[in-house]
């Protein structure tokens, strides 16, 4: 890594850094170990100028580590955290964000502008960066059903670059974002006027939902399978009895069995064995390769 030019550039500008940080303190898993360094840039510029320095070397960006988890060895890279570009704003009825703006409060946003279409996402604890890049989901809609436009900066070129919603490459928790050097900076969400109470409800009942079907008492990093084309994993899962299975501190929830919990102490060990388990149950039931949402860095 080009370690020198990077605590240089961070000193010299003022951008909040931790060496040496424990992961487990950067997602909602609770788990990980140490990473060489954590970044905080304050704004676009820095972000870029950042990315530039380390664009041959190892890093990764992330939001609010509500989808991933990292190794529990030593992570010999860099950890960009988005959280500080976290602006909001109106441009008639477009609600334009910033990559570190947690989806939420987007979410909130829209509704005191009186605008809906985003009510699906509230309550997702991710940011922008993450829910565009995971195509995050909920309650029948999805991110790909009201995303306009992104400004993203593509390591590759060295530009700034404007994405259609077409050239996000949408799919199921998936986007070009995860397979591209492309680092989104901000999105635009075209949405509807709307009626203030509608939007309340509407909100209010998906908060209701995830009380009710999440074990939200417990780090995890949401849903750990993609749901297969042939139905829903946590079903396939809870029919083979595997609710409370437990591997180490890794458990499949007892009150969801498509989430994966630290019940105390888990380890990105405990977590890969016990999907691992899971997966092969369920392929010697019922033939199906299930494949993780939850995003395992190393
Ligand atoms: C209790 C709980 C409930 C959840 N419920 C839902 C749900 O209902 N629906 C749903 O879809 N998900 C859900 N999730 C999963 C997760 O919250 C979403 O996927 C969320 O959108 C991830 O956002 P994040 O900022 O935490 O992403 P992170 O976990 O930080 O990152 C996820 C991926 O996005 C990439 N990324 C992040 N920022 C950028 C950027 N600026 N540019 C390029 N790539 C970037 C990362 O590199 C990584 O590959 C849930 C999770 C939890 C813990």
């Amino acid at each position: 890594m080009n370690y020198r030019s990077l605590l240089h550039y961070l000193e010299k500008n003022g951008v909040e850094f931790k060496e040496n940080y424990s992961t487990s303190e950067l997602v909602t898993f609770r788990i990980g170990g140490d990473a060489k360094i954590v970044i905080f840039p304050k704004n676009r510029r820095q972000l870029i100028d950042i990315l530039r320095i380390l664009k041959n070397d190892k890093f990764v960006v992330i939001g609010n580590g509500s989808n991933c988890y990292f190794t529990d060895g030593f992570y010999d890279g860099a950890i960009i955290a988005t959280s500080k570009l976290n602006s909001i704003s109106r441009e008639n009825n477009l609600v334009v964000a910033e990559c570190g703006a947690p989806i939420t409060k987007v979410s909130k946003f829209a509704f005191d502008e009186e605008l809906c279409g985003l009510e699906f996402s509230y309550g997702i604890p991710g940011t922008v960066g993450g829910a565009v890049a995971m195509n995050a989901s909920a309650f029948g809609s999805d991110i790909s059903t009201v995303l306009k436009e992104s400004l993203a900066y593509d390591i590759c070129s060295d530009k700034l670059v404007v994405l259609s919603n077409a050239e996000h490459i949408f799919s199921v928790k998936s986007s070009v974002f995860r397979k591209s050097r492309l680092i989104l900076i901000l999105s635009k969400f075209e949405l509807q006027k709307g009626s203030k109470s509608e939007i309340y409800d509407k909100m209010n009942d998906n908060i209701s939902r995830r009380r009710e079907a999440q074990p939200l008492n417990l780090p995890s990093a949401g849903s750990a399978f993609i749901k297969p084309e042939q139905g829903y994993a946590s079903q396939m899962i809870d029919s083979l009895n595997l609710k409370g299975y437990t591997v180490g501190g890794a458990q499949v929830s007892t009150k969801h069995a498509g989430f994966i919990v630290n019940i105390g102490g888990a380890t990105a060990a405990d977590v890969n064995d016990l999907i691992e388990i899971v997966k092969r149950k369920v392929n010697e039931q019922y033939k199906i390769n299930l494949e993780e949402e939850i995003i395992y860095i190393e």
